[in-house]
């Protein structure tokens, strides 16, 4: 039974969608007008793989980011850089969709723009100030906080802690904490007709009329950074409850902030950093104001996208994730581990670990172990992995279990002696291929190791290979003719250049740092 902490309720609860079998996830995207850092791929990757195990677990997921492309700080880099704010904005979406692709998120359903939405947004508004929610002053709107009943129940700060959002001029509000809905435009700022006249809307008006538009006035999980909660979800809540008495999200998850760190921590998610919740202590060392906000295109020449995926998943969701370099080599080091197991298969069996297919949910899955050890230990590593799924989405302990689950194939492959072939028994290679296929499945869930890495840079990878089947041919030839001083100068060579040579039963590998 999957549960799920909501920071509404701040406990743990039983997931039960408002519409049998199907969840709306809304989460909170990025106002592009930079180009994205590792902060802003956080949530994408972690909604990403929530999506993956809802729809593994039964469910049909519709998962929607928003594009904020007007803003007061898309206004302003555009007037610094000179760029008109369309072809900014869009060029930035680029660049996070790019890193998106790297990442391999790939089951957003609805990227919706506020620039396309501003229908929405101006009749949203319109009923807010019919109801007696919201207020128009000289070309702006503001939303009135004081007649929100409830105002303040996800973050639980009062109005007093809300400073509100001047559109021209602050002095047209009727309290401090009115925020805007609508803002009217300066000269030479773009601007959308209204029936208050040119303007632009507030930064959290978008986020209401758009989850209404695709997800419906009640959903099931709004999600953002724990940074978002207040004011933006705050606000979010009081524009869209206000406009249709009723909820508009069951379930509000928040993830922690990636920040930086000198610490080295330990792979599966152990931190010693602030624990979930203490926004204040994330605020401080927010990734934002360090190293780690230099563009995520400059950290993917160094990484892996899916080194960075699983370095992100590594952690559960509401834990802080200490950035650095040196983090991230020892998640690259951890994925070798995988690696090396996907190629002694496809030695053992003759096939690609890639290319074994994986059932879509849960529902056809069946546990028999039929009383063999291996296969035993295979579904209890299994059974962990989803537990700790169920509980609350903790992708750090699903990976942990996913670490034990690939020790016990190579276990096996080891014990049974399999890279020999006279040890292959048709019983043997069937319970191995059961094991890899459970590996493949559940890593899949985590949107990990769909694709072999080489695939992004074929060329360069398939000359490497080419030249080092010839390097161990030379070496192999030299061994049969007793010749060890050059197999020795070979292998030593290839040491000095970061790569190592295995002598295996069929064959030698090679790894390259
Ligand atoms: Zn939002």
């Amino acid at each position: 039974m999957l549960r799920v902490y909501n920071t509404l309720t701040r406990t743990k609860e039983p997931f039960e969608p408002v519409r049998p079998g199907k969840v709306g996830i809304y989460l909170c995207g990025p106002t592009v007008y930079k180009p994205s850092h590792i902060g802003h791929m956080v949530g994408p990757v972690i909604f990403d793989a929530i999506k993956r195990y809802l729809v593994y677990s039964g469910y049909d997921v519709t998962l929607v980011v928003n594009i904020t492309d007007v803003d007061d700080k898309l206004i302003a880099e555009s007037n610094r850089c000179g760029m008109p704010m369309a072809q900014l904005a869009a060029e930035m979406t680029a660049d996070y969709m790019n890193n998106l692709a790297a990442l391999g998120v790939d089951v957003i359903d609805h990227f919706p723009r506020c620039t396309e939405t501003m229908d929405e947004i101006v009749r949203f508004t319109q009923t807010l100030i019919q109801k007696g929610f919201a207020y128009e002053a000289q070309g702006d709107v503001y939303f009135e906080v004081s007649k929100a009943n409830g105002y303040g129940k996800l973050s639980h700060r009062g109005v007093e802690a809300m400073q509100g959002e001047g559109g021209g001029m602050a002095d047209r509000k009727r309290a401090g904490a009115d925020f805007a809905l609508w803002k009217a435009a300066k000269p030479g700022e773009p601007s959308w007709p209204s029936p208050w006249g040119p303007g632009r809307p507030g930064w959290h008006i978008e986020c209401s009329a758009m989850s209404r538009t695709l997800l419906g006035e009640t959903f099931d999980i709004h999600g953002g950074g724990l940074d978002l909660m207040f004011p933006h979800h705050e606000n979010e809540i009081a524009q869209s409850e206000c406009c249709h008495g009723k909820p508009m999200a069951k379930y509000w998850l928040h993830n922690g902030l990636m920040q930086a760190s000198d610490e080295v921590g330990k792979l599966g998610g152990r931190s010693t950093r602030p624990t979930e919740g203490d926004l204040a202590a994330q605020e401080v060392a927010k990734i934002s104001k360090s190293k780690g906000s230099s563009p995520f295109s400059e950290l993917l020449k160094q990484f892996a996208g899916e080194t960075i995926r699983f370095f992100v998943l590594s952690t559960q969701y509401r834990r802080p994730i200490d950035f650095s370099e040196q983090r991230i080599r020892e998640v690259e080091t951890g994925m070798d581990t995988f690696y090396r197991f996907f190629k002694r298969f496809e030695r053992v069996t003759g096939e690609s670990f890639y290319a074994i297919e994986v059932v879509k949910t849960l529902r056809d899955w069946d546990f028999q172990h039929e009383g063999d050890p291996f296969l035993l230990e295979v579904t209890v590593c299994s059974v962990r992995f989803l537990a700790c799924m169920d509980d609350d989405f903790n992708t750090g302990g699903g990976i942990a279990a996913l670490f034990d689950l690939v020790r016990t194939l190579n276990k096996y492959v080891d014990d049974e002696k399999l890279e020999e072939l006279e040890n292959h028994t048709s019983e043997r290679l069937k319970n191995l291929r059961i094991g890899a296929k459970r590996l493949r499945e559940l890593a899949t869930t985590l949107g990990l190791f769909r694709k072999p890495p080489q695939e992004e840079s074929a060329g360069s990878d398939e000359l490497a290979g080419k030249l080092m089947k010839l390097l161990i041919d030379l070496r192999a030839e030299s061994r049969k003719k007793k010749d060890f001083a050059t197999a020795d100068r070979i292998r030593n060579g290839l040491t000095e250049i970061g790569v190592t040579l295995e002598d295996r039963p069929g064959g030698t590998e090679w790894t390259a740092k």
